[in-house]
């Protein structure tokens, strides 16, 4: 009976040592995913940042021309009250026409760089808006996280102890079979039999191995599901 006991034990151990290493396991998951959508939207950014250089070098490129030819211009309006032949004054005001038309094309074409350039910023800034407030969240977490999982390896210290001593207690060929039992099918392993039916596998247990269950005397298992059975009258399992 005491045995019995023991191995109620053991399972309960089991069973919240089996929760807790889950626990641990899925738990950073979730942060992972976190930082990596974080990594995405820094990426995301980087793509962006290109295209404001591009369009940044183009802003100059024209910036650059649009000087130029203005300078030029300036010159040619200069030179112009010195010329005394028509056909050469026709042709430097037919050259100014040209420059200066450019001119009003590349300013149009600067007006529509600054709009994208201006429309990138914002995304760039929604971005960071967006990268910022998952910094906050990771960290929030990753304080929780590291808390929460610090207690649970802390628990499960203490259950290792348990477990060590209700193992002792119970006979090594009983140890092996419950092991050997845990390592084939699910949890739970030792079960309680409520109204004559294994609660691992929900199954009516034999009539006499139902009587035999009660006496206490000795450690039965499931003829169904193999797990090692008590009846639920003999421990609660709960306490
Ligand atoms: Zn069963």
């Amino acid at each position: 009976m005491e045995q019995i006991e023991q191995l109620v034990v053991l399972q309960k151990v089991d069973s919240e040592m089996i929760t807790l290493e889950r626990i641990l396991e899925d738990a950073p998951k979730q942060l992972r995913s976190l930082q990596e959508k974080q990594a995405y939207l820094k990426q995301q950014q980087d793509v962006i940042q290109e295209k404001v250089d591009v369009l940044m070098e183009q802003k100059s490129r024209l910036e650059g021309e649009i000087e130029n030819d203005t300078q030029k211009v300036k010159k040619s309006k200069n030179k112009l009250m010195m010329v005394e032949n028509t056909k050469e004054y026709h042709a430097m005001m037919r050259e100014m026409d040209t420059m200066e038309k450019m001119n009003r094309s590349r300013e149009e074409e600067r007006a529509n760089l600054l709009a994208d350039l201006s429309d990138l910023e914002g995304r760039k800034e929604a971005l960071q808006g967006d990268i910022d407030s998952l910094e906050e969240t990771i960290t929030a977490q990753q304080s929780t996280l590291d808390q929460e999982l610090a207690e649970k390896r802390a628990r499960i210290e203490i259950l290792e102890k348990e477990k060590r001593k209700a193992s002792e207690a119970v006979p090594a060929p009983i140890l092996t079979r419950y092991n050997f039992i845990r390592d084939r099918i699910p949890n739970p392993v030792i079960v309680p039999v409520s109204e004559g039916v294994c609660q691992g596998c929900h199954v009516v247990i034999p009539p006499q191995a139902f009587i035999d269950l009660q006496k206490g005397e000795q450690i039965l298992s499931c003829p169904n599901c193999l797990r090692i059975i008590f009846w639920e009258r003999h421990f609660s399992g709960n306490d």
